[in-house]
């Protein structure tokens, strides 16, 4: 393995699922529904395989999914882009990401992450030979954000990009307009592309929306923004996603993309297209229905002993494990399945400050209320 990509191993994810089907715990580490989305566009999907549609699609992906990610993206944001080359579809946000990195950055060059970051987001950075320099979240009055003194002071004369998660992935915070302002200046002051993960976009809770970091003035020139149908429509298992961003920044993506994978899968493209225009009556089930679970999960680890911080979006709840008397969150979850029978995700792996993460530990809550008592039933036997 290079060097370059010794520090990633196996993923945490591959690792804590691994874990749960080996000694049969619940599963609240890696974030995937245990329902399927809307059935109509499951439908389409097999319609589309008995249809023919399994041949390799068009490079940037088939037309009928590019116009209705652009159709989408005007009328819930009001972004316009032009379906033929500002709008690509890949395999999942993950490819998205990396393309996009390894796209727009040189060796040497530095991205800023907000830590904790989604593991891709390093290893796509290392992939492609530059540097990532992390700005914290930090917890204030229950919810985690950042200082934009530290985000000024982490962009040097070798930042390329600022690589930013909302709704984010695992604290649930949801950037709010002030928060993506400080974003978008430090983006302008310095000539920056701004990559914007937005995959939990129609996840968000209590009333809180997603705004998207393009629709700030100044950043739809400089914003690759990013989402996927996994979380929108509960098929995880599709890796369909997307990148919206003027033609120069997607060709640059497309580049890259066209020799990491060549195009993305025939049948689930048809059947997203389709879910983007029909289903989101559906997604706003899904939204009410995840925010009850949330509740659920968030009164039940309260209960148990967990410090808890309350997401305004995405599938997780971050907790504290400290008022249990624990301190080291990866030790804990490597030892949840034998003192409670269920796993989780230790946060401390997507930060580089490692000790800023070493008491937070993620549950997911996109699970059956059934899944989400009986973990915290086991996990009442902590105390
Ligand atoms: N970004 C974030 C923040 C995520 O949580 C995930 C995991 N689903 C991804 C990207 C990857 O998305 P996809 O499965 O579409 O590649
Ligand atoms: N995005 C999901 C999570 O954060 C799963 C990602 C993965 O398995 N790579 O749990």
């Amino acid at each position: 393995l290079v060097a370059r990509m010794r520090e990633f191993g196996t993923t945490v994810f591959a690792e804590m699922t691994a874990l749960a089907v080996r000694t049969g715990s619940i599963n609240l580490g890696q974030g995937f529904p245990d329902t399927d989305g809307p059935e109509a566009m499951l439908e389409r999907a097999v319609a589309a395989i008995r249809g023919g549609f399994n041949q390799y699609p068009p490079g940037p992906g088939l037309p009928e999914l590019r116009q209705a990610v652009a159709e989408h993206r005007k009328e819930h944001y009001g972004l316009v882009y032009d379906p033929d080359g500002e709008v690509l579809v890949t395999l999942g946000a993950t490819e998205a990401l990396a393309a996009s990195v390894l796209a727009l950055c040189e060796a040497g060059d530095e991205v800023v992450v907000f830590e904790p970051y989604y593991d891709s987001y390093a290893a796509a950075i290392s992939l492609a030979g530059a540097v990532r320099r992390p700005v914290t979240l930090r917890p204030v009055e229950g919810r985690f954000t950042f200082d934009p003194d530290e985000l000024r002071a982490a962009v040097g004369p070798r930042t390329r990009a600022v690589l930013v998660n909302s709704p984010h992935n695992p604290t649930g915070t949801v950037f709010t307009l002030d928060e993506l302002t400080a974003i978008a200046a430090v983006c302008q002051e310095h000539d920056l592309v701004a990559i914007s993960d937005e995959v939990y976009e129609h996840l968000t809770f209590d009333g809180v929306e997603h705004i998207p970091l393009a629709t700030l003035p100044g950043m739809r020139e400089r914003t690759v923004m990013i989402s996927s149908a996994g979380k929108t429509f509960s098929v995880t298992g599709w890796k369909t996603g997307w990148i919206c961003a003027p033609a120069e920044l997607t060709g640059a993506a497309q580049t890259v993309k066209q020799f990491l994978t060549f195009t993305a899968n025939a049948p689930w493209q048809l059947a997203v297209a389709y879910a983007l225009r029909e289903e989101l009556g559906w997604v706003a089930g899904l939204r009410d229905a995840l925010a009850t679970k949330r509740d659920r999960l968030m009164a039940g680890l309260s209960a148990a002993g967990f410090g808890v911080y309350r997401p305004a979006g995405t599938y997780f709840v971050q907790t504290d494990i400290r008022p249990l008397g624990f301190t080291d969150g990866l030790d804990l979850a490597r030892r949840l399945p034998e003192l409670a029978g269920v796993v989780a995700i230790p946060t401390q792996v997507f930060y580089d400050n490692q000790e800023r993460g070493r008491h937070f530990v993620r549950f997911a809550f996109c699970k059956k209320d059934e899944i989400i008592d009986e973990a915290v039933a086991r996990l009442s036997r902590l105390q």
